[in-house]
């Protein structure tokens, strides 16, 4: 069986975006319906000559559990069935109490782990990506999965946690 790579975090950091990016191609990410329960989708990427999978989490809220417990929740889901985990956040806003209810079940689920900075779209967006170190998941690797800056250093990252 391919490896398999989740991309987590919570909504708004651009993971679809990345995901896209990775694959090479502009897929069809289906929009949230408001109460509609969707699962992570899983698709088949190649990088460096490497086939793998990518899976795409995100797409519904468990509205009972608050946005906190519940991106953390469907994050869990993806990470216990990957080999390794790209959990993106978007520099631009910085570190949310949701990427740290993330950032701890991270640590527990024990699987590597690779930091997206996302949103840093030029060098001046390389300050917000080192604020990231304070998460305490090592070298927070700058990213713009809009423009495709440093995607290409971030997979090569992913594949070696594979
Ligand atoms: P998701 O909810 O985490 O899957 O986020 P999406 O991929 O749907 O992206 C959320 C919004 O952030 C969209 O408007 C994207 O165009 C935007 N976005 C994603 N990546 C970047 C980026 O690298 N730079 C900027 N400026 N915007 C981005
Ligand atoms: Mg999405």
């Amino acid at each position: 069986p391919l490896p398999v790579l989740a991309v987590v975090g919570r909504p708004n950091v651009g993971k679809s975006t990345l995901v896209n990016r990775i694959l090479g191609r502009r897929e069809a990410v289906v929009e949230d319906r408001p109460g509609v329960t969707r699962d992570r989708v899983t698709y088949e990427a190649e990088w460096a000559g490497r086939r793998f999978k990518v899976v795409d989490t995100g797409g519904w809220e468990l509205d009972v559990l608050g946005m906190e417990a519940s991106v953390a929740a469907q994050a869990e889901f993806a990470v216990e069935a990957a080999d390794a985990v790209v959990f993106v956040v978007d520099a631009q806003v910085g570190a949310t109490d949701t990427d740290e209810a993330v950032v701890r079940m991270l640590r527990k689920a024990g699987k590597p782990v690779v930091l997206c900075a996302n949103k840093v779209d030029g060098p001046t967006g390389e300050a917000d990506a080192a604020y990231l170190w304070g998460l305490g998941l090592g070298e927070p690797h700058p990213v713009s999965a809009l423009h495709g800056r440093g995607t290409g250093d971030l997979l090569d990252v992913a594949l070696d946690a594979l």
